[in-house]
């Protein structure tokens, strides 16, 4: 049986710009294609016919590698970015469990960081997750709120997600804006507490040129509230944006 294959955006070695490892080197492997379809999403929604490889990190220099590609082929282009000395390898995208059966391949092929493997996902496909579970170390999980993302609720999926997700190192990202429900922020945070004591990252929206839109006050209420309830709650922005990072 021949390996599947994956559409891929890009493959690069920076520095983690979200979330609680945020200033850690990793290298992303970016996957195409989401199964949401979020306001504020800054992925490009078409697949590209190449994925760009930045062989030299920082560079801006890209290698054009046809879509789609191998495990084995991807698998060579990180082992050339020199996994040792980074903290982990970061599954992103788009959504990357829509391509499952290609990271079952691929990850035996890559654990060579100091930490493993990083899923960034938007927590909506458990039974996906499931299959790739004993392969993946750290969970980057977002909460959708459905008023922000302009979606349609996933409450029930998070909610099994969050469930399967839970015995590995986890924290969740909630992406908030000035005119987000605070009844959604409310049914996220009993999500989480019904589950667990969950980091939380409170992300406001950032924008291209590196600008959040949320209010320092409202950042603060929000994580007050957060605070009465987890113990660690972190208002966190999209740091790569205003470091030129990719
Ligand atoms: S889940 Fe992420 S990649 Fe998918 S549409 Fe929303 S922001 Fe974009």
């Amino acid at each position: 049986m021949s390996s599947p294959v994956a559409p891929l955006i890009e493959i690069f070695s920076s520095i983690q710009g979200e979330g609680i490892w945020v200033g850690c080197r990793q290298i992303f492997l970016r996957f195409a294609g989401c199964n949401l379809a979020c306001s504020y999403c800054d992925t490009p929604r078409n697949t590209p016919r190449h994925c760009r490889w930045e062989a030299r990190p920082g560079s801006r220099e890209f290698i054009l590698l046809p879509n789609p590609l191998t495990p084995q082929e991807v698998a060579l282009k990180i082992r050339k970015l020199n996994p040792a000395i980074h903290h982990s390898i970061s599954l992103t995208g788009g959504e990357p469990l829509l391509h499952t059966s290609f990271l079952l391949e691929l990850i035996p092929l890559l654990k060579e960081t100091r930490h493993g493997i990083y899923l960034e996902t938007n927590g909506t496909l458990p039974d996906s997750l499931e299959r790739i579970l004993p392969l993946v170390d750290i969970i980057a999980m977002d909460i959708k709120l459905p008023g922000t993302a302009n979606i349609e609720p996933c409450w029930q999926e998070h909610r099994a997600f969050l469930k399967l997700a839970r015995g590995k190192y986890l924290f969740v990202k909630l992406v908030v804006d000035e005119d987000s429900k605070p009844e959604e922020i409310e049914r996220a945070l009993d999500l989480i507490c019904s589950v667990g004591d969950i980091p939380l990252v409170i992300q406001p929206v950032t924008t291209p040129e590196g600008k959040t839109r949320l209010k320092p006050e409202k950042a603060i209420t929000w994580q007050s509230r957060a605070l009465e309830r987890l113990t660690d709650v972190r208002v966190i922005p999209q740091t790569h944006k205003f470091l030129g990072h990719l």
